[in-house]
């Protein structure tokens, strides 16, 4: 991408609302535009990021065959009241619309309910079991509490896979490959070494369920932790029932705060059972479906990860998920059409700076918008037949020959 050929700018001033690390750093750099609290729009290198998170979560979840979907925003209220989770006395965050025709809808904060509705058409037989089915969609949720930039939005993106078994055992397998599979998902982000699987309340056959949860200064949960962090818990099972049963009487622990990146769930037939989501068994007898559920929040890791990966000038990106890989200066005439020549035929890994500014302006905005490396070609480089590279993270920088430049880079 040239920055000459897009709309986006680099701001000198957050929102001035924008109280947050995150946002206020993805504003400034040009990847998000704050509609108002809570409610974020994605630029072009914004989506880049999303995008290339998606892809890797979308990767690890296919490996466990898993297969994607994409469902309804609009919600029929019927499943919703089956299980009583229309009513906003029992789910708060909804928002609703009435038709003019008479009638309401919502728009989805979660898609249990519609799911199990929907695999009453696909599941009749347990030779249809197990199904594993997710998709990646926009959630929406009036919270009260949306001051912490793109960590919580009123509308924001989510990855929710829902698997579909006949037996305890076969769910609890399943359970054990997404547990692995988150594990790989965040390692891969490049927040493995801070993100703790806890326990959590409301579990349905066993007292937990399980987060995933990044440790952030910033984050909204209070999480406790042992020493080698073997155990973390989250704040609300963290009493000394739990904590003989987890074996860990006598133990000290201490407390973190922390951002819930993922969680997942063994639903038993919470859902199934009032929606009527059953499967005739090898006797032809009438079952109910054993599901879980598993979510991602998709662009509070982006938060995350800003809030993580950044210093006093700006965003660091793991190279995963940059959204380019790197960031081009030409620098005096011989430095600028050298650079042209790198930069052709490389559109989709390079940002090429193109625009008609002082290269000190030009480095201060490669060092807020984060790219891994950048590359600066300059008459004098070029004097030495080289280009000088930049390491975003380390601030190392070094210089390569051009040949090694155009064959390697
Ligand atoms: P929280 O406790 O943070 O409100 P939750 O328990 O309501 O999260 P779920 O309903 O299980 O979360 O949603 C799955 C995932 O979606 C969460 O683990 C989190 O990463 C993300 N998520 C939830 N609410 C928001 C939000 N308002 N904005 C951004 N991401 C969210
Ligand atoms: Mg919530």
């Amino acid at each position: 991408m040239r920055l000459t050929n897009t709309f986006v700018k680099t701001l000198r001033e957050a929102p001035k609302d924008e109280t947050a690390k995150n946002g206020a750093l993805l504003s400034r750099a040009g990847y998000i535009h704050k509609e108002m609290a809570g409610v974020y729009d994605y630029l072009p290198l914004g989506l880049r990021v999303i995008e290339n998170i998606k892809n890797i979560i979308r990767e690890e979840l296919n490996k466990i065959g898993c297969e994607e979907i994409l469902m309804s925003t609009l919600q029929n209220p019927e499943p919703w009241e089956k299980t009583g989770r229309f009513a906003d006395q029992e789910v708060d965050i909804w928002f609703k619309t009435e038709l003019s025709s008479g009638g309401i809808m919502g728009l989805a904060p979660t898609h249990e309910e519609p799911v199990t509705e929907m695999m009453k058409s696909y599941i009749t037989s347990y030779k249809d079991l197990p199904l594993y089915i997710y998709q990646f969609q926009t959630k929406f949720r009036n919270e009260l509490r949306a001051k912490s930039g793109i960590l919580r939005g009123r509308e924001f993106l989510m990855k929710d896979l829902y698997s579909f078994h006949t037996s305890e055992e076969d769910l609890n397998d399943f359970y054990a490959k997404v547990e692995e599979a988150y594990h790989q998902i965040f390692a891969r982000l490049g927040i493995g070494d801070c993100t703790y699987e806890t326990f959590a309340s409301g579990g349905i056959f066993s007292k937990y369920s399980h987060e995933f949860q990044t440790f952030l200064p910033v984050g909204e949960d209070t999480v406790y932790y042992n020493t080698d962090k073997s155990i973390v818990l989250n704040k609300e099972v963290y009493n000394d029932e739990v904590l003989a049963d987890l074996g860990a009487t006598g133990e000290s622990f201490e407390e973190a705060t922390a951002a819930e990146v993922g969680n997942i769930f063994k639903l038993k037939f919470k859902y199934s059972e009032p929606l009527g989501l059953n499967y005739n068994d090898e006797n032809n007898e009438v079952k109910t479906v054993y599901m879980g559920c598993y979510g991602i929040g998709v662009s509070r890791l982006m938060g995350v990860i800003a809030e993580k990966f950044s210093d006093d000038k700006g965003l660091v990106w793991p190279e995963v998920i940059a959204p380019y890989k790197y960031y081009l200066v030409g620098i005096g005439e011989k430095g600028i059409a050298e650079a042209e020549k790198f930069y052709s035929g490389r559109e989709d890994i390079v940002l090429y700076d193109d625009r008609d500014k002082r290269p000190g302006e030009k480095f201060a905005d490669s060092e807020l918008m984060g790219l891994p490396l950048r590359i600066v070609i300059s008459d004098k480089t070029l004097s030495e037949n080289s280009a000088e590279i930049t390491d975003r993270k380390t601030g190392e920088t070094w210089r390569v020959g051009l040949g090694e430049l155009f064959e390697k880079f």
